[in-house]
């Protein structure tokens, strides 16, 4: 039973008693009637109101929705261009000068890498190298 029918009810046991509204219980007994009848209508406006406030929203979401499927779809693809030139690079530290050199693949095909600090010639032994590979820290004075 929903607030309304139960109103419903409790006026029709009051008609039942027959009240008096000439007595003071009975006034009483009538007001508070009144104002749970009063109550039970505002009830089913206010549920009616939340109703449509939710189609509101869902057709709020189901924008939002279209709108980030749109800029997800756009922006992943720029992302994926981004990574892709992320070479692998190797650091070593110069003997001559004791300067950080940074350098990449390619230049381990020559064997040799020269010092950009001081021009020394460093030359590996490619088996060396391992221990050097994966530092990807940002160092550029
Ligand atoms: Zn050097």
């Amino acid at each position: 039973m929903g607030i309304s029918e139960k109103v419903a009810y409790l006026k029709g046991l009051a008609e039942g008693l027959s009240l008096d509204e000439s007595t003071k219980e009975g006034k009483l007994l009538l007001a508070i009637l009144d104002v749970l009848d009063d109550m039970a209508e505002e009830f089913a406006d206010i549920e009616d109101e939340i109703v449509d406030l939710e189609d509101g929203l869902d057709a709020v979401s189901d924008d939002l929705n279209d709108v980030e499927e749109f800029l997800y779809e756009t922006s992943d693809d720029e992302d994926e261009e981004d990574e892709e030139d992320d070479d692998e690079y190797f650091v070593t530290t110069c003997p001559e000068c004791e300067e950080e050199v940074i350098f990449d693949e390619s230049v381990l095909e020559d064997g040799e890498v020269v010092c950009p600090n001081c021009g020394a010639k460093l030359e590996f032994d490619l088996s060396d190298l391992a221990n050097a590979t994966g530092t990807d820290e940002e160092d550029e004075d």
